[in-house]
């Protein structure tokens, strides 16, 4: 953070260490711009000045509950504390008003009980000890006092805890709003239980979390005027479509996929299902089970959570009925016919796959079978009907399987939504937002693309709010607020989303445009970014770019993002489907209107999200946001383990640290007049000699030591960053 602070020898420091990327020790000498510094009784290390923190010999053994509350404020003391608190269990700390959350992985049920809630209903943040009850509580008190919609955003890389976090929150807010327990099917009941039913559909085991959520999600709650939940909305955001017809190991498909070849018998010959290893979708990998899962039970767990959501009998039947024919449709292979280059269906099984996917999806087969291999060519002449290679076959089967899938994903949502119902004289709601966080991998596609466009957006947001709020208590003090300095990322995104000339209107151009390959489209980049400072291209590739986060630098392989980019069912496809005599089938492919059907230009999925994110962020511009960060402690998903360098990068790239930067360009120190004068009395005790208007007392503290720069405010003293260390080091020469 580049602070200038006073070290001395003897002086107490961090210093830099490539293993646990931060060490205290004790400065031995000074040479120049060097300091020679003692870790342990064998080891010394020299550092430059510049790169040493100043430790705060004083600190408490336990931490303390607030970041803010740290005597120096820089990346090492964040660090230690969070790990001294992490130790003992302690899984939440304050930045401020940002909650941290430590994923303990291990069950903490004794942090979540009806008797937790209940300590924390009416508590003001900082009266108890830090935690997602008291976040959920400060939004709800808010919304209650100023008749203000509130939002709170829970954020982190996958597995870090996001969705047990949005979980718990929602519980607690169904807890204060809910209505009593004779009153049946409860809205608060269909908000909870909508958790386990979109988990079913939309998450999978991944190498990050047993149960990744493979989508974003904002649940809006809406509140009548006496406080009770009274309607709610979910949005969610990009289901992972590729995920239901190819995954690697030791990651999983869907839930739903392995649920269902768990159902009971009678059901799982309806629908012609058996061992899930003989299916291609599933048995791609050799992951079947998970650890601690019954699926079995969680099968008709699921469908009990669907009663209560609403989705009738009939409509789970439809729905587990379209799930096995994704199954069977992903076992129909295709080889060449002997005489032509061909697609033909494979073997016998595959007729029996063919058979079965079309009375299930209650289709014609033949028109099924037409449907994958082959095309119809419109020519001015004549419409001709051309056949595909098995290859080609291939890829439309997979095509209509996530086609499929995706459609009854939306399906459900808006199912859920509709029963659920919206509250149109609701005037306050509470969004709670469930969003993958910034993602920088080996290699990165378009997925991760919007996801880091996801996550530029939010941290734009963020930088405003951490802002607004130092501004705000300045003010209150009475302070001037002239030094704090606005970091903004509004670079970045013109980079990707200015139109015209962004990123994605580039990638949408090039999609328009038949000849255009990920090559042209790398090379129309790299000629319109060549001067833009968030942009590079990398060496040694043709089409990689490298896009600058606020998190960091992320390359990204163009390979894909044309295909990606484009949402488009085939006709062929469509027109199969539409005319299902399954009215749920047909109803999840309504026919298109004569223009679309017409019209050749494809739907951008960039451009479709980069709108959905602008109306999330109108969304919570219009509320009163709180942060919770949520950090994952090390790779393994173990308890106690607490890798330094992995929390300390998730710090970084969830605007943890940023927001201490912002705090250090003012005054990153702020104590109260009393705390102030407990510290340090020891540098003027005349001072305070019958002197008991602490105020008067403090400034005289600070004009005997002839310190400049601060400020004193109403209540309290506001020190620039390195002013505390400096008073420590005076304080300690005298005790
Ligand atoms: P994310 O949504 O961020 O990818 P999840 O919320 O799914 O992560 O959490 C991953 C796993 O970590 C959970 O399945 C659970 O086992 C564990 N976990 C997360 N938060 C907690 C918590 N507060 N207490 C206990 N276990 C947790
Ligand atoms: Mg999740």
């Amino acid at each position: 953070m580049g602070v200038p602070e006073n070290i001395v020898v003897g002086s107490h420091v961090w210093v830099g260490d490539p293993e646990v990327i931060w060490i205290g020790g004790q400065v031995l000498s000074i040479n120049g711009e060097d300091a020679e510094i003692q870790i342990s009784d064998e080891r010394k290390v020299v550092s430059h000045l510049s790169k040493l923190y100043p430790k705060d010999i004083d600190a408490r053994a336990d931490g303390v509950d607030d970041m803010t509350k740290l005597a120096y404020l820089h990346e090492p003391a964040v660090l230690h504390n969070l790990e001294t608190r992490f130790a003992m269990n302690e899984i939440y700390t304050y930045t401020g008003n940002i909650l941290i959350a430590i994923n303990p992985f291990q069950s903490l049920s004794h942090l979540y009980d009806t008797n937790v809630m209940q300590r924390y209903k009416g508590s003001m943040i900082g009266d108890l000890s830090p935690h997602v009850f008291a976040i959920a509580e400060g939004a709800y008190r808010e919304m209650m006092n100023e008749v203000k919609s509130n939002s709170i955003l829970v954020s982190g890389e996958s597995g870090a805890g996001k969705t047990e976090t949005t979980k718990m929150l929602m519980q607690y807010l169904a807890y204060l709003g809910g209505h009593t327990a004779s009153e049946g099917r409860t809205v608060e009941k269909q908000v909870l239980e909508s958790n386990p039913v979109l988990e079913a559909f939309g998450n999978a085991k991944t190498v990050r979390n047993d149960n990744s959520s493979r989508f974003g999600k904002f649940v809006e709650i809406q509140f009548d005027k006496f406080g009770r939940i009274s309607g709610a909305a979910i949005r969610t955001y990009l289901l992972e479509k590729s995920r239901v017809c190819q995954i690697s190991d030791p990651e999983r498909n869907y839930h739903c996929f392995y649920l269902i070849c768990a159902s009971p018998p009678e059901e799982k010959e309806k629908y012609k299902l058996g061992d899930p290893k003989s299916f291609h979708y599933l048995n791609q990998s050799n992951c079947y089970e998970l650890v601690g899962v019954n699926a079995a039970q969680d099968y008709l767990s699921t469908k009990r959570a669907m009663d209560i959501v609403g989705i009738s009998q009939d409509e789970q039947d439809a729905i587990f009925r379209v799930v096995a024919a994704i199954l069977h449709l992903g076992n129909i292979n295709f080889s060449k016919s002997e005489e032509t280059d061909f697609a033909v269906l494979e073997e016998e099984e595959s007729k029996f796959h063919l058979q079965t996917t079309a009375e299930l999806l209650m289709c014609d087969a033949h028109a099924l079978e037409d449907a994958l291999c082959k095309r119809m060519m419109v020519t001015p002449e004549e419409i001709i009907k051309r056949s595909l290679d098995p290859l080609g076959a291939t890829v439309s089967r997979d095509g209509l399987a996530k086609t499929i899938y995706s459609r009854l994903f939306d399906w459900l949502v808006q199912k859920i939504n509709i029963s659920i119902g919206q509250d149109p004289s609701s005037k306050c709601l509470i969004g709670v937002l469930d969003i993958y966080g910034f993602e920088s991998f080996q290699t990165n596609s378009f997925e991760q693309f919007c996801i880091n466009f996801t996550n530029e957006k939010l941290q734009q947001h963020f930088n405003q709010h951490v802002f607004k709020m130092e501004q705000e208590e300045y003010t209150k003090e009475g302070i001037d607020w002239s030094y704090l300095e606005f970091v903004d990322n509004q670079d970045v995104l013109d980079l990707i989303e200015k139109k015209p000339g962004g990123i994605i209107a580039l990638l949408d151009e090039a999609c328009m445009f038949p000849k255009s390959t990920h090559e042209t489209f790398s090379q129309k980049l790299y000629q319109t970014f060549k001067d833009h400072k968030r942009f590079i291209k990398p060496k040694l590739t043709r089409s990689d770019f490298t896009v600058s986060h606020y998190a960091g630098d992320v390359q990204y392989q163009s390979e894909h993002f044309l295909d990606k980019n484009k949402d488009y069912v085939v006709p062929e496809h469509q027109e199969m489907l539409s005319s299902s005599k399954c009215s749920f089938v047909s109803g999840l492919f309504p026919p298109l209107s004569e223009e679309s059907a017409k019209s050749s230009k494809f739907s951008s999925i960039g451009s479709r999200f980069k709108l959905q994110l602008q109306q999330l962020m109108d969304t919570l511009n219009l509320t009163e946001p709180h942060y919770i960060r949520c950090v994952k402690p090390n790779t393994q998903l173990k308890p106690f383990i607490f890798e330094h360098m992995n929390v300390i990068q998730q710090l970084r790239s969830g605007g943890v640290l940023e927001a201490v930067r912002i705090k250090c360009a003012g005054f990153p120190t702020h104590w109260t007049f009393h705390d102030f004068i407990t510290r340090l009395w020891i540098l003027a005790p005349e001072i305070l000699r019958g002197n008991f208007d602490e105020k008067d007392s403090c400034k005289k503290i600070l004009e005997k030591i002839g310190l400049t720069g601060y400020q004193i405010g109403e209540t309290k003293i506001f020190l620039r960053a390195g002013q505390m260390s400096e008073l420590d080091a005076r304080r300690a020469l005298l005790l």
